[in-house]
């Protein structure tokens, strides 16, 4: 809070403090300059007020006051010129400000003088004082030291000269006294604002760094998330085809040594990238400019991202204009920046959209070379536009089809220092849900050694990395379907990795796959897996929203959930366990980890089957976490229970629990280890004994009663259910 703003905000005039603001700022004043003029330009308008009301009460009481009179008129004369000088004078008032601090203390110790000295000067030797401390204020340290050199000095010389000086006649007793108590009742209450300012702008200072520490405090975690993240998928898979190829040699030495070089060069470019971005900020990378035809290596480069555009099913085309160009260029920086850009713009458009760079003069100015990188994608919401060229910053966007694309949020950032090196400009336009584009504007120069455009073969090897398609299809082939092998999905968007789990898990589970959360709800529905193993970050829909549908549905609500992340954070880790995750593992993970949670869980299944086989367990109270499972055979219970003596009617259960029959068989079959009709035929004998032992009704009775046409059939299967016979059962009951 400054001054200023404590004398506004006592008159409560926010409109005045603007129009102050308006009137004395002019272009290119900084922020704090604006502050501080404003500061000393109203505490010139409450001196000049205060002063010019003093004298012109003296004139009209005391004009006998000839001194003090002609003191007020030139300290008036003083805030006036800064007043007016606020207005017209447009740049730093540093000298006026100094000038007229020195000329009030001057000016004050040759009134004390005529007035008769330090004792007869009604308080004026406190006027000094009060111009040094209000000096402090400006942080203009040399020129307050200057201030109260020369306040000493007169003090000094004051005390010095008192002997010889004659007191003025109008200075009395009682006058002494009254101006005494005038002037230190202004003194102290600038004083005051000023103590009360200094003290508030301590405190703001303080707040200032708090937040700033906090924010450089939440910036460092994000880039360390950031990082580890974007290190731990690659990681994941160089060190499971590592262990794959001691294994197997055989069958994976050709296939998992290429995947580590591919997943290598993925880690060598992030960190690449990020030395780069130091190297570049530090101002130590340097331009390397050959002369060539720079359209003929922009086409080029764009070849190389065919296939990726292809796998996305994305049109991609270059248009030049003119089609063949010479100039200079950096062929190293410009294949970042064009990789860069055609790479996002792939990875942000959709399956069948489209991607166009052009290259064209600029219109109005020839000395520039223009590359367009236009795609039809997502688009970039506008708030968050500013923002896309800061390090690590990634849109969070809530588009199904792009969220948990993997990146790092560097590419950007990277882009637009190497343009600035080549004395470029970068520029985005987008239009959230149409699409994006970016312009890469390139001074034009011939001045370096002509030379042919790289090999096609040199670029690509560099280029692969940003080539490299994350949601590619893998072409596994189907396990065997082994009957007592559990039913395992793998949701995953990478396909190295899903090969790596294949290989790692075929041999224990019939494993099914699914690209991303959409697909494998869809699996989840179909198949009613005896587990899911999910990745978190993955298009059209992420791990943790597939798990909340999984865990939120009927259908699908028994199935354990294990969540294999590259996120490592202990939030991240929270979420997926509160919302329902029944393991989190984080990527690079260790195998013999992720095998023994599979068989925990699956374990753990086989105590929920003979929790819900066991016709009495609703007898007792519900299990409070089992609650969709628990209504679920709640439901089934109730319906076979009112239909006891009938056949079930399937059709009808089916529509009452809101399934299809493979869903209810499989969900029925998993949770309690039998089927419809076991579990019916011992809800039928658990009821017929308890006729037996509470009723009247004989043997026979109760068998029909319960549905049981047959005697001898029902005598067979209740001796098998309770291990004794019914009638036994009855004789008991009447005996008791
Ligand atoms: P990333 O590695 O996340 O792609 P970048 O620095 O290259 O990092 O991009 C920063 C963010 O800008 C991205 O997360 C993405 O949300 C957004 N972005 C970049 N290019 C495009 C594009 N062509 N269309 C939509 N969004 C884009």
């Amino acid at each position: 809070m400054t001054k200023s703003f404590i004398i506004l905000k006592l008159i409560d005039v926010k409109i005045l403090d603007k129009w102050v603001e308006r009137s004395i700022g002019y272009p290119n004043l900084s922020k704090e300059d604006l502050i501080l003029r404003k500061d000393y330009w109203i505490s010139s308008v409450a001196c000049f007020l205060v002063i010019i009301s003093l004298t012109l009460y003296f004139w009209i009481t005391h004009p006998e006051f000839k001194i003090l009179l002609t003191y007020g008129l030139f300290l008036t004369f003083i805030f006036t010129t800064y007043i007016i000088a606020g207005f017209v004078v447009h740049h730093n008032l540093k000298w006026l400000m100094f000038t007229n601090q020195v000329l009030i203390i001057v000016s004050t110790f040759i009134c004390i003088l005529k007035l008769g000295g330090i004792t007869h000067s009604g308080g004026l030797i406190f006027v000094g004082f009060f111009v040094v401390l209000f000096s402090l204020d400006f942080h203009h340290t040399r020129n307050s030291i200057w201030l109260f050199i020369i306040y000493i000095i007169t003090l000094i010389s004051a005390g010095v000269l008192h002997p010889y000086l004659t007191t003025a006649p109008e200075m009395t007793s009682s006058a002494n006294i009254f101006l005494f108590v005038i002037n230190l009742i202004w003194i102290s209450a600038f004083s005051f604002m000023f103590l009360l300012n200094f003290i508030s702008q301590r405190v703001e200072i303080e707040h200032k760094e708090a937040v700033r520490l906090k924010k450089t405090d939440e910036a460092k975690t994000k880039l360390y998330i950031n990082i580890t993240h974007e290190f731990r998928t690659p990681l994941t898979v160089i060190l499971g085809m590592a262990d794959l190829i001691r294994t197997k040699p055989k069958k994976w030495l050709k296939k998992g040594t290429r995947k580590i070089e591919n997943n290598s060069k993925i880690l060598l470019n992030l960190v690449n990238q990020m030395l780069d971005l130091s190297k570049l900020q530090a101002g130590e990378m340097r331009v390397n400019k050959v002369q060539g035809d720079i359209v003929l290596y922009i086409r080029y480069l764009i070849e190389l991202f065919h296939s990726m555009a292809e796998e996305k099913r994305i049109t991609l085309k270059y248009s030049p204009e003119p089609d063949h160009f010479l100039m200079d260029y950096d062929p190293e920086k410009l294949m970042q920046i064009i990789s860069n850009l055609v790479s996002n713009a792939i990875k942000y458009t959709l399956p069948g959209g489209k991607v166009e760079i052009l290259s064209v003069i600029a219109d109005n100015d020839i000395s520039r070379f223009e590359i367009r990188v236009k795609d039809n994608g997502i688009g970039i919401p506008k708030n968050q536009l500013p923002h896309i060229f800061d390090r690590f910053y990634r849109v969070e966007s809530d588009h199904k089809d792009t969220k948990g694309e993997p990146g790092s949020g560097l590419g950007l950032a990277l882009t637009l220092e190497l343009a600035k090196l080549l004395e470029g400009k970068i520029l985005a336009k987008s239009i959230y849900g149409k699409g994006t584009e970016f312009i890469v504007s390139l001074p034009v120069s011939n001045d370096a050694t002509l030379k042919e455009p790289a090999e096609l073969s040199d670029m690509e090897s560099n280029v692969s990395a940003f080539t490299h398609i994350h949601n590619k299809k893998s072409n596994l082939k189907k396990t065997s379907k082994h009957k007592n092998k559990p039913n395992l999905l793998i949701v995953e968007d990478s396909n190295d990795v899903i090969e790596y789990l294949h290989a790692l898990l075929e041999a224990d589970y019939h494993i099914h796959v699914a690209f991303n959360g959409k697909e494998g709800w869809e699996k989840a529905l179909q198949l009613v897996p005896d587990i899911i193993l999910t990745d978190v970050m993955m298009p059209e829909m992420d791990g943790i929203e597939l798990l909340e549908k999984v865990k939120n549905d009927m259908r699908t609500s028994h199935i354990p959930v294990v969540i294999l992340s590259a996120k490592a954070d202990i939030a991240s880790r929270l979420t997926g366990l509160e919302r329902g995750g029944d393991a989190y593992l984080a990527k690079p993970f260790h195998k013999r980890e992720l095998k023994v949670q599979l068989k925990r869980l699956i374990d753990l299944r086989k105590k929920l089957q003979e929790r819900y086989a066991n016709i009495e367990y609703f007898k007792g109270s519900p299990d409070k976490n089992s609650k969709i499972e628990d209504s679920f055979i709640g439901k089934i219970r109730d319906f076979m229970l009112t239909n006891l003596g009938e056949e079930i009617n399937i059709k009808s259960l089916c529509i009452e629990v809101a399934m299809s029959k493979t869903q209810l068989y499989r969900k029925f079959n998993l949770l309690t280890d039998k089927t419809l009709f076991e579990y019916l035929q011992s809800l039928r004998l658990h009821h017929a004994k308890e006729l037996l032992m509470t009723s009247s009704l004989n043997v026979s009775e109760a068998a029909y009663q319960t549905g049981f046409k047959n005697i001898s059939h029902f005598s067979k299967v209740f001796t098998k259910e309770f291990g004794v016979n019914p009638s036994k059962i009855k004789e008991k009951s009447l005996s008791t």
